[in-house]
């Protein structure tokens, strides 16, 4: 029996990572019926031309080694899921779009997605199961932690400091912070789409506007 390769999460995020997906494992030869959708609450059997299966389904399937990536925006969401995947020992692989650039010293955690358009600078540290939507951009000397979820168009710039489950919405800024004193978002922080962040976000806050501003604390 062979590997066969899985999206978790068959809905938008999915399915906007799929075709990623698809062209990678083609590149590689793997048969294109070897990459499945799974989903908690499947809402049909096939999505996209591929199979969507349970989680005991993808169990049972015969296979060498399951392989999942998480597509799902909810970064806790995805915590539990690979917490589940990790007991039932299913592996975890990455999906990078083809022209996604990454220059010098780049280190990725594993089970990351990286959709079309996003660029990673250099001297950049990324926990696991990240999100960069498309058109994000991560500039030089970033820490990124674990389950930190981008959404389309975020910026980036150098010298930031992104906790754990930290959600960025499409198109904030992030305002560079300085060497030794970086720009800090905090653990499962929310910055608002279109956010301009120009000062550390406290963790469990949510900010939005321009400049960003609070607007409560969990
Ligand atoms: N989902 C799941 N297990 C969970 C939580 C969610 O399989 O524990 C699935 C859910 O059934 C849905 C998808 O993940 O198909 C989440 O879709 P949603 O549209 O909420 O978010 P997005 O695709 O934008 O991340």
């Amino acid at each position: 029996s062979s590997d066969i390769f899985a999206i978790y999460g068959a809905s938008g995020c999915g399915r906007g990572v799929m075709p990623l997906a698809r062209e990678k494992l083609r590149s590689r030869h793997v048969p294109l019926d070897h990459l499945v959708f799974v989903d908690d609450h499947p809402v049909s059997g096939v999505i996209n031309g591929h199979r969507v299966l349970g989680f005991s389904d993808f169990l049972s399937i015969d296979a060498a080694q399951r392989h999942v990536v998480i597509a799902i925006a909810d970064g806790g969401v995805r915590e539990n899921i690979a917490q589940k995947c990790i007991r039932n020992g299913v592996g975890f692989w990455s999906v990078v779009a083809d022209n996604v650039v990454v220059m010098d010293d780049v280190v990725l955690g594993e089970g990351c997605i990286l959709s079309p358009f996003v660029t990673l600078t250099s001297n950049i540290r990324v926990g696991r199961h990240f999100q960069a939507n498309i058109n994000s951009y991560v500039e030089h000397d970033c820490f990124i932690g674990d389950f930190v979820t981008f959404a389309p168009g975020v910026k980036c710039n150098g010298n930031v400091v992104i906790e754990d489950h930290a959600y960025v919405g499409a198109g904030a800024v992030i305002k560079q912070g300085k060497v030794g004193k970086p720009l800090r978002i905090g653990k499962g922080a929310i910055v608002g789409m279109g956010a301009v962040v120009t000062r550390d976000v406290p963790a469990g806050a949510t900010v939005v506007g321009n400049p960003a501003r609070l607007i409560n604390r969990k």
